[in-house]
């Protein structure tokens, strides 16, 4: 199931709005290899939780490593550099491109950052093989040529999984991939986020309790900014708090 290997290490990570602590004191970490889903009522801090690990946010106390360095306060672009790559929703596409120009611009975005000119050309030619594989593994290689905009909600966030993926990332943080999909979309879906697994450590927020149930290894349950239970999937289901607080039961 893995090789034992911690990627993330988020440590008492709390962040207040004013008043409103979203998250607070949680600490979780993330394994090469293995799906730690987060789930929770909306509002329980789960997005903010996924923005403070991509550097989206700043935590106002606590702190993140990746691989073993503390990157608690970088910027989103030098965590994504070193190896995190979160999909965004729909937004991060650009609608007139085709599915293909999206994937290349994504790969490309990685490759911009090294100063010389020598760097950057060997970045560069990586660029192309990079986007090749992203489009493969996220299964949109019959549709490289379609226009983005024309394409189905479910293409689309397969796109936008490819899109991070061209980033070459070892850690996927995952805000609700399955949000607005049917029912084959949605296993197509569980399908790639299973393929992906093996070579990733994986953060899934998910609503969709029949995929959170399918894929992951360990489960967080927040509510109001709180962990309020976390373990295997077997413990979760059958722990009473949870099933009081969140299934409803
Ligand atoms: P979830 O993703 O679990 O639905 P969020 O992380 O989006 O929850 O939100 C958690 C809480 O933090 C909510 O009460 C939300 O209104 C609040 N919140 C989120 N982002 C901000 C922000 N930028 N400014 C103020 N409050 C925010
Ligand atoms: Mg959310």
């Amino acid at each position: 199931m893995s090789d034992g290997t911690v990627l993330v290490q988020a440590r008492q990570l709390t962040k207040r709005f004013g008043g409103l602590a979203a998250v607070h004191d949680v600490s979780l970490e993330l394994w090469l290899g293995r799906i730690h889903a987060v789930i929770g009522p909306n509002g329980a801090g789960k997005s903010t939780l996924t923005n403070l690990l991509s550097g989206d946010l700043p935590p106002t106390t606590g702190s993140v490593s990746l691989a073993g360095t503390e990157i608690t306060g970088r910027t989103p672009e030098a965590i994504s550099r070193a190896g995190l790559g979160r999909s965004y929703q729909k937004t991060n596409i650009f609608l007139p491109f085709t599915v293909w120009e999206n994937v290349r611009l994504a790969a490309q975005s990685r490759a911009q950052h090294p100063a010389s000119w020598l760097r950057r050309a060997t970045a560069f030619a990586g660029t192309n093989e990079r986007a090749e594989r992203a489009l493969e593994l996220a299964g949109l290689a019959p549709r490289r040529d379609a226009i983005a905009g024309t394409i189905s909600h479910g293409e689309q966030r397969q796109l936008e999984i490819a899109m991070t993926l061209a980033t070459a990332p070892r850690v996927l943080l995952l805000d609700e991939p399955l949000a607005g999909m049917g029912t084959a979309e949605a296993e197509r879906m569980v399908d790639l986020l299973q393929r992906l697994k093996d070579a990733h450590a994986m953060l899934l927020v998910e609503h969709d309790m029949d995929a959170v149930f399918a894929l992951a290894d360990r489960l967080t349950v927040m509510v109001d900014g709180k962990v309020i239970a976390s373990g295997t999937p077997p413990e979760i289901r059958h722990d009473a708090g949870v099933r009081a607080a969140y299934l409803g039961e």
